[in-house]
């Protein structure tokens, strides 16, 4: 074939959003803005209706929020007596959850990563490093028994996605309960972020090192998504365990 019929050929096979990338200066603008509609002030009813399956009777969990925003959901988990550890690349988002959650916090250097800080509670219950994801390791952050992962697969460079699964299974202890929500809408209406993140991409970036288990299936369609040009998406939420060795 041609070199072109080849091209064109190739890109077929690409997924709509394959090449959309987010710089994470456009995520800190969009914080300076305020565009966070992403953020909910509810607890999120999936980690609600599944926090039994990931906790598993377990006591004091230490979780893992990648990409955590000012999610409510922290708080909520360390109400119950668990530990929080999220990352977060915005300064002004981070400050905004511990001044929304009325929370006290100390402000350190980490000096493992030239250039982040640490927010922690005053109780240390609760730490956010303010640095880029792929900077975070289980060298830096330990490993950890619970993760809640709600606008964060569906929120990175889906490019990045084998880098990030990797990441997200190097941080899971052996008893570690992965709970991990996605998005499934026409890619070709909406170009994301949150990106669309099917049952076989799961199974693709997580099959190798884990079991998987989807538990919900949601109508997710709200007012907004009509704006994004879309007629219906569809939120799902899985489990992941890691493989027994
Ligand atoms: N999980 C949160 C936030 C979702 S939006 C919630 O559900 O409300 C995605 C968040 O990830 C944004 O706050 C953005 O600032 C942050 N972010 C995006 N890319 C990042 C990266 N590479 N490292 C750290 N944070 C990042």
């Amino acid at each position: 074939p041609s070199k072109t019929s080849t091209l064109i050929h190739r890109k077929e096979e690409m997924s709509a959003q394959e090449n959309r990338v987010m710089a994470l200066s456009e995520w800190e603008d969009r914080w300076q803005e305020g565009k966070t509609g992403f953020h909910r002030s509810e607890v999120h009813n999936l980690l609600e209706s599944n926090l039994d399956k990931v906790v598993c009777g377990r006591n004091e969990v230490r979780f893992f929020f990648p990409l955590c925003g000012k999610a409510v959901d922290m708080k909520w988990l360390a109400d119950m007596g668990h530990t929080v550890v999220g990352v977060e690349i915005s300064e002004k988002g981070i400050k905004q959850f511990f001044a929304e959650q009325i929370l006290a916090f100390n402000e350190e250097p980490v000096p493992a990563i030239p250039g982040a800080k640490v927010f922690k509670s005053t109780d240390e219950k609760i730490s956010i490093y303010q640095c880029d994801l792929y900077k975070f390791s289980s060298t830096v952050g330990g490993k950890f028994g619970g993760i809640w992962d709600r606008g964060a697969l569906v929120a990175i460079n889906p490019y990045d996605r084998q880098k990030y699964a990797t990441l997200l299974m190097s941080l899971m202890n052996n008893d570690c309960r992965y709970l991990v929500d996605t998005l499934e809408y026409n890619p070709e209406l909406y170009k994301g972020p949150p990106f669309f993140v099917s049952e076989e991409d799961v199974k693709n970036l997580f099959g190798g090192g884990c079991d998987i288990e989807l538990l919900e299936s949601v109508d997710a369609f709200e007012e907004k998504h009509k704006s994004w040009g879309l007629g219906s998406l569809t939120e799902k939420v899985y489990l992941l365990a890691p493989k027994a060795q």
